[in-house]
């Protein structure tokens, strides 16, 4: 789960982080009170889960609290990324000496948190990779020991020359490791963390995900979610009990299972065709996840069939078959649908689909690649 820019701030505040006072605006008038509020110079930005903000037009600096009120008027409700701005983060400006990048990520590869810095931040950290990687150190942490204050001095002394900078710097280090693993993190990033011409240390943006999976001991990371930021698709299922990732094809997939729908998915892209979505219905056996996951997927325009594929376990098939009947008869289909059944009362479910007019295979190939020849306009074998 992503949180947005002031909401990751104010964790690393509380981390000890210095990070420049401010508050959220939903509409221009709100901004232009914080504005005046904070007094000063301010900076509008747009509070959405994309990176890049700044060049897509959604962080602007603002000189009096009427030009806040002018800029926030013009980022909320703006575009980026396909995201839509229904809240901008009104927070005091600093002056910029220099910019560089700090961030955690859980590298999977090393199974450790690892550090990657950068004197040259503010851009994209991708583009520093590719054009000038020596220009970033990573550091992998053990997490038995946790980043000791001599391997936070080696990230400070990478980025600054000026041994005061290096110490808040470190400081910085030690306190975003500490937010990384108390809030069960895969990433956490500071970019920029700024210089300022008085020699502050200061961050200026941040950006964190949690873990899924840790939300369920972090009530108050989960509180966090903000559900107008994310693809609609997701939120119902996730609020249907099912696992479900949107993708970009053209084959919708119905699924019981991690393995099988990871299976699935490559048998569609084997037989030429794309995957449209990674649907789990689980391992249960409940016809009312089979009617939320054909509401689910038949929502999305650009599904032209939908790939049923199911290996009855626990799942008992026969349930699975109800709901499809259920689900096709409140709402009936515009798109084809291939059905591959297999295992616990397979014959009952084979009887049920065959009652209500639909066929049903139990073999997988063939299934697969009846979907993906009906993705493509053809006619099935
Ligand atoms: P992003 O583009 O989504 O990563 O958004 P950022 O919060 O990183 O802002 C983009 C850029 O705007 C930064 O790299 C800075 O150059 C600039 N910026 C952000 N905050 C300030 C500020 O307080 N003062 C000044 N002068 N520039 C800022
Ligand atoms: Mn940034």
């Amino acid at each position: 789960m992503n949180i947005h820019e002031y909401q990751a701030k104010d964790i690393l505040r509380a981390a000890g982080v210095p990070i420049p006072p401010g508050e959220i605006a939903h509409t221009a008038e709100e901004a232009e009170a914080i504005a005046t509020k904070i007094g000063g110079m301010v900076v509008v930005k747009a509070q959405v889960h994309a990176g890049g903000r700044g060049k897509a037009g959604g962080v602007k600096l603002a000189k009096t609290p009427a030009e806040a009120k002018e800029i926030a008027s013009k980022i909320l409700g703006m575009q980026i990324k396909g995201l839509t701005v229904y809240t901008v983060l009104v927070t005091a400006a600093a002056d910029i000496a220099s910019e560089a990048y700090v961030g955690i990520i859980l590298d999977r590869a090393t199974k450790k948190p690892v550090f990657m810095v950068s004197p040259a931040g503010g851009i994209d950290i991708e583009e520093v990779a590719a054009s000038t990687p020596e220009k970033i150190l990573k550091l992998p942490v053990d997490t038995r020991y946790g980043l000791q204050p001599y391997q936070a001095s080696e990230l400070g002394f990478f980025l600054f020359d000026d041994v005061k900078k290096v110490r808040a710097a470190s400081k910085i280090m030690m306190a975003l490791y500490d937010t990384f693993m108390k809030n069960g993190c895969s990433l956490a990033e500071i970019n920029p963390l700024v210089v300022t011409p008085a020699g502050e240390v200061v961050a200026l943006d941040a950006k964190m995900s949690i873990d899924d999976n840790e939300l369920d001991r972090h009530p108050e990371l989960a509180a966090l979610r903000d559900e107008t930021a994310e693809e609609h698709s997701e939120v119902e299922a996730r609020n249907a009990n099912l696992t479900f990732i949107k993708l970009d094809g053209d084959v919708g997939c119905v699924v019981n299972g991690a393995g099988l729908a990871m299976a699935t998915m490559d048998l569609v892209k084997y037989y030429g065709g794309s995957p449209a979505n990674f649907l789990d219905i689980g391992g249960s056996s409940n016809p009312e996840k089979v009617v939320n996951a054909l509401k689910i997927i038949t929502e999305d325009p650009s599904v032209k069939v939908i790939l049923f594929n199911i290996f009855g376990g626990i799942t008992r098939t026969d349930d699975v078959a109800n709901g499809i009947v259920t689900a096709t008869k409140a709402n009936p289909l515009k798109i084809p649908i291939v059905i591959r059944l297999t295992g616990t009362n397979e014959e009952i479910a084979m009887k049920i689909l065959t009652e209500n007019g639909f066929t049903a295979s139990s073999d997988m190939d063939e299934a697969v690649m009846k979907a993906v020849e009906l993705a493509k306009g053809g006619k099935a074998a």
